[in-house]
């Protein structure tokens, strides 16, 4: 066997999991530019798809906050119709599956897509509808996560619906959108709600905020993973020596194999992270916590797993063994019933990494 590190077109054939996507984050270019013509929507800076790709691309890297604000207003802004739904879920299915994504599950806010007149169950409705289309035929299994925006006060009713549909398509429950201001113990009801049904829920929670917001996630609102989780870094002290030495909160989060939802090229974007060689996830893994890695926002960041992947490989030196960690992580922690996860490990994980390895 060579000591060739895997490559992304090696990558792309390797079976994933991708537990951190947004809907919204990751439409084809052109898409954009057919929806907002049928739907009457003219906001978009550009209606040629390749300067289009460019400029989600530039505004996400600007640095300034309102310009990568923008980017999800037109989005969100030509989804608001049944068939816009059904398509760009239906065509996030297909591009998942074309990366060789297994099991993902996409999040998105059903409130945002009220805005034309559809109501929350319509709206859940032809996103499964478009998930099922896209993953039909495909070897792909799609799980949504709904998301309530940590500044509104729709947590409780979202998370209703969330139990609601939780046997047709629907895996679990997040929330999001600026850290700075909304604690998550604002929406304390509804993470209660949720445990006392026995349901599932991720927070976004340590991305640009610190470790109080993680502290809060976990042990006041019960969650059962972290979206981002970046900042657990800062309650482990690197000593001159090299040892790390971690605080209560990171070896509580370690000792319960709390899984850490990590996006490296969104962080650098949103200034989380310097570089993907400088990313936290290089101290994380090497200290195991149950680390996996995801993409956010697919079209904000110009990214693919696979991209995320090869990047890691590039910064890190990262070999099969390592990215089917990442892989097998992600997996123990999708909000998918334990059998149905284990089959994918050992029936479609495993030996697909153990043929890649032979190749190689
Ligand atoms: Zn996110």
């Amino acid at each position: 066997m060579s000591q060739q590190l895997p490559t992304l077109e090696e990558i792309r054939r390797a079976p994933k999991v991708l537990l951190h996507d947004h809907l919204d984050g990751g439409l084809r270019p052109g898409t954009i530019v057919d929806l907002a013509r049928e739907t009457g929507y003219d906001g978009l800076p550009t209606t040629d798809p390749g300067a289009l790709r460019t400029w989600f691309r530039e505004a996400s890297d600007s640095g300034s906050l309102e310009r990568y604000l923008e980017t999800f207003d037109h989005t969100v802004g030509v989804m608001q119709t049944r068939e816009a739904l059904v398509r760009v879920a239906a065509e996030c299915a297909e591009d998942l599956a074309a990366d060789g994504v297994v099991y993902a599950e996409v999040r998105y806010a059903p409130e945002q897509h009220t805005e034309r007149g559809l109501s929350l169950e319509e709206v859940i409705e032809a996103v499964l509808e478009g998930f099922r289309i896209g993953s039909e035929g495909r070897g792909i299994k799609v799980g949504t996560l709904l998301t309530a925006m940590r500044h509104q006060a729709r947590s409780m009713e979202i998370a209703e619906l969330a139990v609601r549909y939780r046997d047709v398509g629907v895996a679990g429950f997040d929330i999001a959108g600026a850290e700075a201001g909304y604690p998550p113990t604002r929406h304390l009801d509804a993470f209660e709600y949720l445990q006392r049904e026995n349901a599932h829920f991720t927070i976004h929670a340590g991305e640009a905020f610190g470790l109080p917001s993680i502290w809060q996630a976990i042990q006041w609102c019960g969650a059962d993973r972290l979206g981002h989780g970046v900042r657990i870094i800062d309650d482990i002290a690197v000593s001159g020596d090299g040892e790390p030495k971690l605080g209560r909160l990171a070896a509580y989060v370690r000792d319960k194999r709390i899984p850490l939802e990590m996006c490296p090229t969104s962080n650098l974007q949103t200034g989380a992270a310097a570089s993907i060689a400088e990313h936290p996830i290089g101290l994380l893994r090497r200290l195991s916590f149950r680390v996996t890695v995801n993409t956010d926002n697919r079209l904000m960041s110009g990214t693919t797993v696979s991209e995320e992947f090869a990047k890691l490989v590039e910064a890190f030196g990262y070999d099969w063994d390592d990215l089917q960690w990442f892989t097998v992580n992600a997996m123990k922690s999708a909000f998918l019933p334990f059998d149905d996860r284990l089959a994918l490990i050992n029936g479609v994980i495993k030996p697909g990494f153990a043929r890649l390895k032979w190749q190689a």
